[in-house]
């Protein structure tokens, strides 16, 4: 049995994986304002919890996966590159802290590339070697795999930067230091910049809203709201450039999509597909798409597959 820790943003997500089922999991807070490694002995402590309610022990345990946000070093097992709060793990030695807390081997990988390894080893894209995958979270995360070999790179950073694609030479700064990049304009966290730059913001039941998000742009476009009706437009077009910009660069058969944007994918979904059908160059045929059923559990499944090839 394995055990699976997911770094998000806003939860960090803890799994006990075995044969490519998660056996229990739990959630807690990741408290990101105050950095990771701060929260560190959290995670431990939850970890003995969930063992401990699952009538487990560490000793039956054969190595800990871990998946963070950003550009990491899987040979050194450490975190080169991060946008986000995180910043103090940059450098941050894992193995020593996996080594010390649970004397177990330890895999660290990035994010989505851990989750599109998750899909396609246990997941809705199990057997497909050609695939690409986007996740809409805060921001826009991709991985890639051609001829069922993970893209990782030279610096650790093939696949995964299809958020930072250019989709708009004209467009906002982003937090990588570029401009016009797919997550600048369509990323959770642009959302509302992009909201306030349309000039019938003032008019559109988005003034009223608490939060903006990819939730309430949908729900207001699907209530008539002519602003989100815009705006969604404009984000669909920069989701399909992104997911094109993907097909053209790696080639794949299957296009997996996941994350919160999902749960609007009734409506996204046959968008994007009719839009990057149509945009994409790919005489031998079309692209399929698929939906990660539970965007939770990929990348715990992800990392827990790491560990099993590492064996
Ligand atoms: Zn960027």
């Amino acid at each position: 049995m394995n055990i699976a820790v997911d770094f998000g943003g806003t939860n960090i997500k803890i799994g006990l994986v075995e044969k490519g089922a998660i056996i229990s999991k739990t959630s807690i807070s990741a408290q990101s304002d105050t950095g990771l490694v701060k929260r560190l002995p959290v995670v431990k402590a939850t970890i003995h919890e969930l063992l401990a309610q699952s009538g487990y022990t560490i000793s039956e345990c054969s190595g800990i996966g871990m998946a963070t946000p950003g550009l990491v070093d899987t040979d050194n097992q450490t975190i080169l590159s991060i946008n986000d709060k995180y910043a103090d793990a940059i450098g941050f030695s894992f193995f020593e802290w996996v080594s010390g807390a649970f004397s177990l081997p330890l895999v660290l990988e990035n994010d989505a590339r851990a989750a599109l390894i998750g899909e396609t080893a246990y997941g809705v894209a199990q057997g497909e070697t050609n695939a690409v995958l986007m996740t809409f979270g805060t921001g826009i995360g991709t991985a890639a795999i051609i001829n069922d070999q993970i893209l990782r790179g030279r610096h650790y950073q093939a696949g995964i930067l299809g958020g930072h694609f250019t989709t708009n030479i004209n467009g906002p700064s982003c937090n990588c230091g570029n401009i016009g990049c797919l997550e600048a304009q369509s990323g959770s966290w642009a959302l509302e910049h992009q909201a306030r730059q349309h000039v019938d913001f003032m008019g559109s039941r988005l003034a009223h809203a608490s939060e903006i998000n990819y939730l309430t742009i949908v729900e207001a476009a699907r209530a008539g709201d002519r602003t989100s009706i815009d705006l969604l437009e404009d984000l669909i077009s920069n989701w399909s450039a992104g997911i094109v910009n993907l097909i053209h660069a790696y080639d794949p058969d299957v296009v997996i999509l996941s994350g919160g944007l999902m749960k609007s994918k009734k409506i996204i979904v046959p968008l994007l597909e009719e839009r990057v059908h149509r945009l994409a160059w790919t005489p031998w045929g079309k692209v399929r798409f698929m939906v990660a059923d539970d965007p939770d559990t990929s990348v715990l499944l992800g990392v827990s597959r790491l560990l099993e090839r590492k064996r």
